[in-house]
C-alpha cells in the first residue's frame, strides 16, 4: 500500500547553519509534516508544508492536561550520499505504546513509516555530513480540542520536525560525572513512565537543574517506592559491566524502552558476553565498586548513542568508574552502533532504512 502525502516547497529556503555550529535541536529544517485527527474522520491528511508556527486554540487539551507523546530517531548520510535511518519501525511501534498508555488514538505505523521517510527526503539536503553529525527527527503528537473538561481529546496533530544536530563528542568521548537522586522521583510503575510524554520530562526538570548547579551533567534515577532500584540516568537507560557480566534494569514499568538499549543487549548477546535485565540495586553497584568488580557504567540513548559514567555521587560518596576514563566496552558497542548507523560497518541485524525517492 502506498500513501499519498502531498509536498508543498517553501519558497524562501533558510540558510543552513555551519556544521561546526549545529549542538542539538537549535536549528529546524525547511519543512514539516502535519496530520490530523478526528472523530469520524480518524487520522487524515497527511501533508509535509514549509516549516512554520502553528495556531491553536488556548484552551487546547495539551496546554492543560499534557496529552501529548513524542520520539526521537535520527537520518544519517553515508560517505557515499546515502540516506540511512535506524530502525525506525521501533520508534513508531513505542509512538503507539505511548499513544495506548495517553489515551490518544493510534497511527497506521506503514503509514506513519511512509511519512517519516518522505519528510527526511524532502530535506534531505539539510542532512548534515561531517563526522558525529545526523538529523534529528521528532515526530509528535498533541491534543487540540478545545476543551476545558478532562477527558480524551477527540482531536489532534500528529507533526514530524526535524533538526539538524553537531557531533555529539566533538571534543572527544569524556565520561560524565552523575549524582544519584534521592529525593525526586521521575516516574512509578502504574503510571506514565515508560511512555514518552512530555510530563515525565516536566517532572524530571527540577532534579536536573539542582544536580547541575552542583555540578553533575545527569541525574541517575532510583524507583520511587523504594528509592534503591535503579530505573535510568537522565533521559538514557542505564548498564553496568560487573565482573564478567553485563547487568541492565529490566523494562518494569516506569522506565523507557530504549532503541538503542534493544541494540545494545542485541549486539552484547551477539558477542557472547552474558547480560542480565533484572532488578538492580544502588546497594549492589556500591558494593561491587567497593569490590572493584564494577568495571564500567554507561548511558544509551539516540542523541548520545553510548555515553560512559566516570563517577557515580551516591549519599555523599563519589565512587570513581573505570579510573574516570571511557570502557573498552562501552567504547566497542559506540564504534559498533555509529558504524551501523552511518554505514561504516555491514548491517547483520537488518537494522537500516535506506531512503530514497518516492
Ligand atoms: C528516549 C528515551 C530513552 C532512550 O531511548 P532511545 O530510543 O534509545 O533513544 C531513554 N529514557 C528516556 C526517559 C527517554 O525519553
Amino acid at each position: 500500500m502506498t500513501f499519498e502525502i502531498p509536498v508543498e516547497r517553501t519558497l524562501q529556503p533558510k540558510t543552513k547553519p555551519a556544521e561546526d555550529k549545529l549542538g542539538f535541536g537549535k536549528y529546524f529544517t525547511d519543512h514539516m509534516l502535519i496530520m490530523d485527527y478526528e472523530e469520524g474522520a480518524g487520522w487524515h491528511a497527511p501533508r509535509i508544508i514549509p516549516y512554520q508556527p502553528i495556531t491553536l486554540d488556548p484552551a487546547a487539551k495539551v496546554f492543560h492536561y499534557g496529552q501529548t507523546v513524542f520520539e526521537g530517531l535520527k537520518a544519517y548520510r553515508t560517505a557515499d550520499d546515502k540516506v540511512l535511518m535506524f530502525r525506525p519501525q521501533m520508534n513508531l511501534s513505542r509512538l503507539n505504546a505511548s499513544n495506548r498508555r495517553l489515551s490518544i488514538p493510534e497511527i497506521d505505523e506503514a503509514l506513519a513509516l511512509e511519512a517519516l521517510k518522505k519528510t527526511v527526503w524532502a530535506d534531505r539536503d539539510w542532512i548534515p555530513a561531517a563526522p558525529g553529525t545526523s538529523l534529528y527527527v521528532r515526530p509528535f503528537i498533541i491534543a487540540t480540542e478545545p476543551l476545558l473538561g478532562v477527558s480524551p481529546s477527540l482531536k489532534y496533530r500528529f507533526m514530524i520536525i526535524m533538526s539538524p544536530v553537531g557531533a555529539y563528542y566533538s571534543e572527544g568521548i569524556n565520561p560524565v560525572s552523575i549524582h544519584v537522586e534521592a529525593e525526586y522521583v521521575r516516574a512509578v510503575a502504574g503510571g506514565v513512565g515508560e511512555a514518552k510524554t512530555a510530563g515525565n520530562y516536566a517532572a524530571g526538570l527540577k532534579a536536573q537543574q539542582e544536580a547541575s548547579g552542583r555540578g553533575y551533567s545527569q541525574v541517575l534515577w532510583l524507583d520511587g517506592v523504594h528509592r534503591e532500584y535503579i530505573e535510568e540516568v537522565g533521559s538514557m537507560n542505564v548498564f553496568f559491566r560487573i565482573g564478567d557480566r553485563v547487568v541492565t534494569p529490566a523494562l518494569n514499568g516506569s522506565l523507557l524502552a530504549g532503541v538503542t538499549r534493544d541494540s545494545v543487549l542485541k549486539l552484547l548477546r551477539h558477542w557472547g558476553v552474558p547480560v542480565e535485565e533484572r532488578a538492580v540495586s544502588i546497594t549492589e553497584i556500591a558494593d561491587a565498586h567497593r569490590d572493584g568488580t564494577l568495571h564500567e557504567a554507561f548511558g544509551t540513548g539516540t542523541a548520545a548513542v553510548v555515553s560512559p559514567i566516570g563517577e557515580l555521587s551516591w549519599q555523599g560518596e563519589a565512587m570513581t568508574i573505570g579510573g574516570g576514563w571511557m570502557g573498552e566496552l562501552a567504547q566497542r558497542l559506540y564504534d559498533t552502533l555509529t558504524g551501523i548507523q552511518t554505514g561504516r560497518l555491514a548491517d547483520e541485524f537488518g537494522w537500516r532504512v535506506e531512503l530514497g525517492e518516492g
